[in-house]
């Protein structure tokens, strides 16, 4: 009976000291320290608060956050949207009749982007469309906060053109087509006249 009574004992203030451990480490509060800290995954001990957004806690360059793209170096081949397993980037693509620029990395571009969204709100952040990208244009940053009122925000838009000027481009890739089509026919129809 004495013996139990004092193992109760023992084992109430193991709890009790456990308990008042956690209340006064919950007084503690996180530091902002860089991720390559060797502290920084003690941080999580005690109450793990911060003055945000007045503070920030750095996240590791290999996070997975916001996607941007860089669209002087994208050449609109399409990859990342076809890879998507969500389907949330769309791509509206228009040929060019010739060249219209490099890359950054040296790649010529023929393809006009006319439309170039990635709906956020969809994203799995599964990373495969940056694994893809043959030119690297398209990334996550380490943008992690981006909230919004309304859900339709999280539909980012990377290319600003006019409806007036895609169909334009179009036009002119029409009458490209139709020339080479009419160039063709004529050749045929001169070689059929030798024979
Ligand atoms: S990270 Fe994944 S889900 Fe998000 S846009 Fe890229 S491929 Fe799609
Ligand atoms: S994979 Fe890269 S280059 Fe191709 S459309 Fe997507 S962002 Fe542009």
């Amino acid at each position: 009976m004495y013996k139990k009574a004092i193992n109760g004992f023992t084992t109430a203030m193991k709890g009790m000291s456990l308990t008042f451990r956690h209340l006064f480490a919950s007084n503690a509060k996180r530091k902002v320290i860089s991720v390559s800290d060797d502290n920084y995954f003690k941080q999580l001990e005690g109450t793990n608060t911060i003055q945000y957004p007045h503070q920030k806690l750095p996240v590791p360059e290999v996070g997975r956050y916001q996607l941007d793209v860089e669209m002087d170096d994208c050449i609109v081949c399409d990859l990342c949207a076809k890879i998507c397993p969500v389907d949330c980037i769309t791509i509206d693509s228009i040929k060019a009749t010739e060249a219209i620029g490099q890359t950054s990395d040296g790649t010529t571009k023929r393809i006009y982007a006319a439309k170039f969204d990635i709906d956020m709100a969809k994203c799995m952040y599964c990373g495969l469309c940056t694994i893809v990208c043959p030119t690297e244009c398209i990334v996550m940053t380490n943008q992690y906060d981006k909230s919004v009122f309304e859900l339709k925000n999280l539909n980012y838009e990377f290319v600003d053109m006019a409806p007036e000027v895609a169909a334009e481009k179009r036009q002119l890739l029409e009458n490209q087509l139709a020339e080479r089509q009419a160039a063709k026919l004529a050749a045929m129809n001169k070689k059929e006249g030798d024979a």
